[in-house]
């Protein structure tokens, strides 16, 4: 008897994958998603069934936002009982930040949401769309004793599917524009397509699927700097909206040991706000305490986001911000890692 076909779902949010040259103006636009899919008709002949949903107006990534996270979570909440995987059509430019949002949004995911998009239109002669889209479809139907092999949001790109909260984009013209420098791939396409079962996440089988669907967007990120103004700094760090900061620093977590930038610091954490320390690397992590000029932040009560990326660190904080996480808990719960988001 033949093996029932796992139902896939794909998600067309938009990005360079699905645009079209404006003839008049040269501009790259968003088009119609029935126009992609006539594009690949490839994907008929994969050993699941697809059905498709798309976003009303296409977005060139760039304009993502939490309403839009909301939409796509929501569609995986409503479809999660009749798809065995979903696959989300997106944009490059924010896929790191829409992976990690679905990541903290999605609770007790153990099903595959593996987002792709590609840096070429997919009517291109030498588009890298169709790989990046057909193996995306392949992985997420990968089922092993009855159950799904991926189970986490994962985000592929250019031969390698990586853990969606892990990675950023670095590369704005190259086909390999995703590094996850913290943590291994989790599978990776060669002839064969091979995974690295020790990478992969495993949720609580036993829990349901929990959709979080209020983000918090009063934060702010600051990326430090030398010369970084103590008038500028003020106006942020003091604007009464702000609830979290992300400080972006140096190395291993280190900023400048002036005495009016640690005061700031200070007043603003007694204030109630969350201060999370997170590095400019792309790779390594965040070891308060190993110089001297981050040991003053670690007494004065800032956060540590270890290795985790900015990205994943800039929507945790949302996260918990909207989930109103009890100041006494924030920071334990902050230095946790809930999704396999840092070490
Ligand atoms: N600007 C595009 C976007 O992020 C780039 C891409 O799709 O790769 O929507």
């Amino acid at each position: 008897m033949e093996a029932m076909k796992p139902n896939i779902l794909l998600i067309y949010t938009g990005g360079t994958i699905g645009m079209i040259k404006n003839p008049n103006t040269g501009e790259l636009q968003a088009f119609d998603f029935n126009n992609l899919l006539k594009r690949i008709p490839e994907l008929k002949l994969l050993s699941c069934n697809i059905s498709t949903v798309s976003f009303e107006e296409p977005i060139d990534s760039s304009n993502m936002n939490p309403e839009y996270w909301l939409q796509m979570a929501e569609i995986i909440e409503k479809n999660y009982n009749d798809f065995d995987g979903f696959v989300v059509l997106h944009g490059s430019d924010t896929m790191s930040y829409t992976a990690s949002a679905l990541s903290f949004m999605l609770e007790n995911l153990a099903k595959p949401v593996i987002l792709t998009g590609s840096q070429l239109p997919i009517g291109d002669l030498r588009t890298d769309a169709k790989e990046n889209l057909i193996t995306s479809i392949q992985m997420a139907s990968l089922i092993k004793n009855n159950k799904p092999v991926i189970r986490e949001v994962g985000l592929y790109f250019e031969y390698k599917l990586y853990r969606g909260n892990r990675t950023t984009k670095i590369n704005a013209e190259h086909f390999e524009a995703f590094e996850s420098l913290n943590y291994p791939h989790l599978a990776e396409s060669g002839v064969h397509i091979k995974i690295n079962s020790e990478a992969l996440f495993t949720p609580n089988a036993k829990k349901k699927l929990k959709v979080h669907k209020v983000l918090d967007t009063n934060i702010a990120l600051i990326k430090l700097f030398p010369g970084i103004s103590k008038s500028v700094l003020e106006c942020i760090i003091n604007n009464p909206s702000v609830k979290g900061i992300i400080l972006e620093t140096y190395g291993a977590g280190n900023a400048t040991t002036e005495s009016w930038f640690i005061t700031l610091i200070d007043e603003v954490i007694k204030r109630g706000v969350q201060v999370i320390n997170v590095t400019q690397c792309s790779g390594g992590s965040v070891n308060m305490g190993q110089y001297e000029t981050s040991s003053e932040l670690k007494k004065i009560g800032v956060i540590t986001g270890k290795d985790i990326t900015t990205e994943a660190a800039i929507v945790k904080l949302m996260y918990f911000l909207g989930e109103k996480i009890s100041a006494n808990t924030f920071k334990t719960i902050f230095e946790t890692s809930l999704r396999g988001e840092m070490s």
